[in-house]
């Protein structure tokens, strides 16, 4: 195992939108980042959040990687601990959409929005506490999503996995603080990425009209609240799932 005085954190889907805005929120010379993306292998995204981390002073690798594939997290966690020495930071980011209604839905759409969205956070979460509870330090944030509490039509599939991450953030929370390891969960509204840009103006329209702060979410927005919750200062925050929505839900 390297010896290593820097924290090292584990960003899923860093390649572009919000992953991207953490990371970049959280670089500095001290710290060291491993990232993943998957689709497309060769990804000139993920050479962008690379190149644009560098430029302050990060140590930062981006690897491909499904997230929903337990043994090949296993490896990936276990390869960040060997490189790296520890493993301080996970942040379970990566996430799909199949939007549909349900009687549309194909078991294909559900399976993956499941495995992609709220299997890997089980893959990821698990892999890294083995080392973070023998650290005896952590910290986990998971990004859930509004409609995980609200619902929203067409996305059963969606709002299960992220109301499913909630659950699973307050269980894990409750076996890990004793070992000074704090699990959370971010749940943003609407946000502007590559992921909402796919939606219909009319779709987005209607989620706009039910924002009182009258706008879209940045990247950015979501990215100081979890450099919040993995700095000391968030030290007595665990099992907390915190809504970032303009007040969409209050
Ligand atoms: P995005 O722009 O579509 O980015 C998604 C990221 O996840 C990409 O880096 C992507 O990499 C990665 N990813 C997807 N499938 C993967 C897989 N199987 N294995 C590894 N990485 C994978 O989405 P975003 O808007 O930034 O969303 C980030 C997170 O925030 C998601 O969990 C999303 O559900 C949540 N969220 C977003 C909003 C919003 O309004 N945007 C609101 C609430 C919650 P590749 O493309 O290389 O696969």
């Amino acid at each position: 195992m390297a010896e290593n005085n820097k924290k090292v954190a584990v960003v899923t889907g860093g390649s572009r939108g919000i992953g991207r805005a953490i990371i970049m929120a959280l670089a500095e010379p001290n710290l060291t980042v491993v990232f993943n993306h998957f689709d497309p292998p060769e990804d000139t995204a993920a050479d962008e959040t690379i190149e644009m981390a560098s430029k302050k002073g990060c140590e930062i690798e981006g690897l491909r990687l499904d997230v929903s594939n337990h043994q090949a997290v296993q490896e990936f966690v276990n390869g960040v601990v060997e490189r790296h020495g520890r493993i301080d930071i996970l942040v379970n980011n990566a996430g799909i959409t199949r939007d549909t209604l349900l009687l549309r839905m194909k078991e294909a759409d559900w399976d993956a929005v499941l495995a992609v969205n709220l299997k890997s956070v089980f893959n990821c979460t698990q892999a890294a506490v083995r080392f973070m509870t023998k650290q005896r330090y952590g910290r986990i944030v998971n990004i859930a999503s509004v409609v995980g509490a609200m619902g929203n039509a067409g996305q059963a599939n969606y709002a299960a996995s992220k109301a499913g991450i909630m659950g699973f953030t307050k269980s894990v929370a409750r076996e890990v603080a004793g070992r000074n390891v704090t699990v959370n969960a971010v749940a943003p509204g609407f946000i502007e990425t590559e992921m909402t840009a796919k939606l219909s103006d009319k779709v987005r329209e209607a989620f706009l009209v039910q924002i009182p702060l009258g706008r879209a979410g940045q990247p950015e927005d979501v990215a100081q609240l979890v450099k919040f919750l993995v700095s000391e200062d968030a030290s007595y925050i665990t099992g907390q799932i915190i809504h970032l929505n303009g007040g969409m839900y209050m």
